[in-house]
């Protein structure tokens, strides 16, 4: 293994942008000479086509996954006074959507297998202001949702499910973000489905819901309507453009994710007999996106420094748990309450994953990590 080995990126959007560049460009083009610039025929036909795609009746666009957030949350009746309860292992859009409903966010600790919300101490976290749970389907792992959903129900909590990071992973059969009341997704560009900019959207199965969505996204406007405002809402459209470009990219979505859990299967491969935490495997029924491959690793930091060394590109989602972050200090919340958020942030790593990673370069990050224990035994 030399050291001036060719450099692995974390991701590459380059490949996957010029494979399209064309089409992109056309499309683009088209909805910036159609003068519909914002809630045009793209826009529609888009929300047609990913509410088919995940399976749901409505798909709801709007400006990013954390607006999505806070859109759904404010459908759903979540405001001033009220709880929700959610991850404290996850990006910060998470709880800042909460907190711009007026809503408070209530942490509950994470699993440490699958680093998602531990609904036993989600139970324990319910209050008499308790409204909503707000899982988070991390890495592209679902979340416990047959667990969720029965406490929900038990409770007569709504579920708004942060998909961010899971577009087509599955859970018992069904497609995450049509299993609570809303499921919220970030076209970002990153993610598994990436606009040119930022984008995100909406899916429910509710029609009152879509409705809410709809007018809170455009000022409040009242449906049909030009200057009656049934809600106060925000100025918090996707444009048209993204729209465009995301109908060129839809299609390629269901392979993408394929070629994901292809490269996830070398890793498994390539890994075995290393002494690291791989991803969980969902139960029979239920899939994953592997927006990143994430393992665990013992002297974690030291094995991202040599990956480092041998040009292998590698991240920690996420080093400072939300409890701990300056923008939460005045909540004085505790580490203590939180072990198993604690140690997944001192271990988890992510390595290369892409759709276009080659099994050669999968092989190399595989055989640097065995090289990294091998040497420090
Ligand atoms: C990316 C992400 C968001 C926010 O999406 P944006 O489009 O960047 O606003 C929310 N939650 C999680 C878990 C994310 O990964």
């Amino acid at each position: 293994m030399s050291t001036d080995a060719k450099p692995i990126p974390l991701f590459n959007l380059k490949e996957q942008h010029d494979s399209l560049k064309d089409q992109i460009n056309d499309a683009a083009a088209e909805a910036l000479n159609s003068m519909h610039w914002l809630l045009g025929p793209q826009t529609e036909k888009f929300e047609e086509e990913f509410a088919k795609t995940i399976g749901v009746k409505h798909c709801i666009t709007c400006s990013s996954g954390a607006s999505a957030i806070q859109i759904a949350l404010k459908a759903a009746g979540i405001g001033p006074g009220d709880e929700v309860i959610t991850t404290p292992f996850t990006f910060i859009a998470t709880t800042s959507s909460v907190s711009l409903t007026g809503a408070k966010f209530v942490f509950a600790d994470i699993d440490p297998r699958t680093y998602n919300l531990d609904v036993t101490d989600v139970e324990r976290k319910i209050t008499k202001k308790t409204k909503a749970i707000l899982p988070v389907h991390l890495y592209g792992y679902p979340a416990n949702m047959d667990a969720i959903m029965h406490l929900a129900n038990e409770h007569n909590l709504r579920v708004i499910e942060d998909c961010a990071q899971a577009h087509l992973a599955t859970c018992d059969g069904v497609m995450v973000g049509g299993i609570g009341d809303a499921g919220c997704f970030s076209f970002y560009p990153s993610k598994n489905l990436g606009a040119c900019g930022d984008a995100g959207c909406i899916t429910t199965n509710s029609d009152e819901i879509a409705d809410r969505c709809r007018s809170l996204r455009h000022s409040g406007r009242a449906l049909g309507k030009a200057y009656e405002y049934d809600l106060e809402g925000s100025t918090l459209r996707m444009d048209e453009i993204q729209a465009a470009i995301l109908r060129v990219k839809l299609p390629h979505l269901e392979e993408w994710t394929e070629k994901r859990r292809k490269a996830a299967a070398w890793y498994e491969e390539g890994l075995s007999g290393v002494p690291v935490i791989l991803p969980p495997t969902p139960p029979a029924g239920s899939s994953q996106s592997y927006y990143v491959y994430t393992i665990r690793a013992e002297r974690r930091d030291e094995l991202q420094a040599y990956l480092k060394e041998h040009n292998i590109a590698s991240a920690v989602y996420y080093p400072v748990p939300l409890y701990k972050q300056p923008a939460y200090a005045h909540l004085k919340l505790k580490a203590e309450n939180y072990p198993q958020a604690e140690k997944a942030a001192k271990e988890v790593l992510s390595i290369p994953m892409f759709p276009e990673i080659t099994q050669e370069q999968v092989m190399r990050v595989c055989d640097t990590i065995r090289a990294f224990y091998e040497k420090n035994a």
